[in-house]
């Protein structure tokens, strides 16, 4: 069999980069080799869903821009045969809190955001505190809201991708990709657990969290680890007024779910590897306290779920890497590496990927810092005060 491109990994980050391509181009060929529809351990529908302009590169605030502005139009955009797409975008605020030892970061970073025409507020403890009652502002040295940011369903977006995709006519395979074929620095064909070849001109690596096996196919070595956290969801007994998205310096990050929270403390000390097991102590030693020092009515909470799913954490600087060059491969694509905002992030790196299939360059953003050179030049290109 033979076609234009092969992106490995039907996620949403691959589902991204075959619509956009189809919606740029319908006469390119592409097909998606996703080896489990079902998605079952695929770190796309076990996200919380968190979509923010609060980063301090201006490619992740550019991505994030492009990304909630399309989420924004997501139902209309991605319907087919007239059946909405919905994907829940709750508008409820992002909430970065800070030590005082990290004002200067969080300044730097809310001007960063301010110049890229962000809406973000700078709240000092005293504007916090009236802002939300229930917060113990006490430690904190400043924060920075951004009302127009939130989070949505990460299974809705991943579907109305896929979905849309196909209507474009994108071929998804249910196939495992078990070898990709190497001539002179080119890749020609990906060889799949069924038996079958698939010749393309291109190659998208969309495997997140086993993007770095895609890699070693091809002996090539990638920064990319897969990196297990907990999703819990948690109930207080005592009423706390409406809350955004709350992320602090120690990595909690939790926001409201139904009639309770959903949310978690990401540990970059956590061990490397394919892990699901749960640690059912986790909450109570680690997010349990952290809740509870922020907000006293955490003191009486019940966890109700922990669902452990995998970053594709790039050790090399905790983003992403888009793009040709890995082992002197013209042709190959890394797209792995979000380190924990591959959701958001999704539709700009899916455009951007197409754009570079397609055209040869980035024309919506540019994400050329984001390439593979910056490993070569042992440069990395880390964000700030964020998790
Ligand atoms: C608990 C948790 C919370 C998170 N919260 C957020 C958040 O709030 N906001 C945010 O933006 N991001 C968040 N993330 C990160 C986000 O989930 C990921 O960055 C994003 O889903 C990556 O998408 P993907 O398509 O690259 O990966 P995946 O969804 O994992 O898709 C990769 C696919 O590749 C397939 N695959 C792998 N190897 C092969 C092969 N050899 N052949 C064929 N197919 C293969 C897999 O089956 C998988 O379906 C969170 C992640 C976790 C675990």
């Amino acid at each position: 069999m033979k076609t234009d491109i092969v992106v490995v990994g039907g996620g949403a980050v691959g589902a991204a980069v075959a619509y956009f391509v189809r919606l740029i181009d319908p006469g390119t060929e592409v097909c998606v080799i996703e080896r489990d529809p079902s998605y079952r351990l695929a770190s796309t529908p076990r996200a919380s869903g968190g979509v923010r302009r609060l980063f301090s590169l201006p490619e992740n605030i550019e991505l994030s821009k492009y990304s909630i502005a399309f989420f924004e139009d997501f139902a209309e955009a991605m319907a087919v045969d007239g059946v909405k797409a919905e994907v829940w975008f709750k508008r409820n605020g992002y909430l970065f809190i800070v030590p005082p030892s990290a004002l200067d970061v969080l300044r730097r970073n809310f001007d960063t955001q301010r110049r890229l025409g962000c809406n973000v507020n700078w709240l000092e403890p005293d504007e916090l505190k009236h802002r939300f009652p229930s917060m113990n502002v006490a430690d904190l040295g400043a924060a920075v809201h951004s009302p127009d940011d939130g989070w949505l369903d990460p299974h809705g977006v991943l579907m109305g991708l896929r979905n849309k995709a196909r209507s474009l006519g994108v071929e998804f395979l249910a196939d495992e990709v078990t070898g990709l074929v190497r001539t002179g620095s080119s890749v020609t064909g990906a060889l799949l657990g069924s038996g079958r070849r698939i010749d393309a001109g291109h190659f998208v690596n969309a495997a997140g969290a086993w993007a770095k096996d895609i890699c070693a196919m091809l002996d090539i070595t990638v920064p990319i680890e897969p990196l297990r956290r907990f999703e819990h969801y948690f109930q207080c007994q005592d009423p706390i007024e409406p809350l955004p998205f709350i992320k602090d310096t120690q990595r909690l990050a939790f926001r409201p779910e139904g009639s309770g929270y959903t949310g978690g403390v990401p540990t970059l000390a956590e061990p490397r590897g394919y892990n699901f097991d749960v640690d059912h102590t986790y909450f109570d030693h680690v997010v349990w306290p952290a809740l509870a020092h922020r907000f006293p009515q955490f003191e009486r909470t019940r966890c109700m779920s922990t669902l452990p799913g995998l970053y594709d954490q790039n050790d090399f600087d905790g983003n992403v890497i888009i793009g040709p060059g890995a082992g002197g491969l013209g042709n190959f694509h890394m797209l792995s590496g979000f380190s924990g905002h591959g959701l958001m992030h999704a539709p700009g790196c899916g455009r951007a990927m197409a754009e570079l299939l397609l055209k040869g360059s980035y024309s919506t953003i540019d994400l050329a810092r984001f390439g593979w050179q910056r490993l070569l030049d042992g440069t990395p290109l880390r964000e700030q005060g964020s998790i």
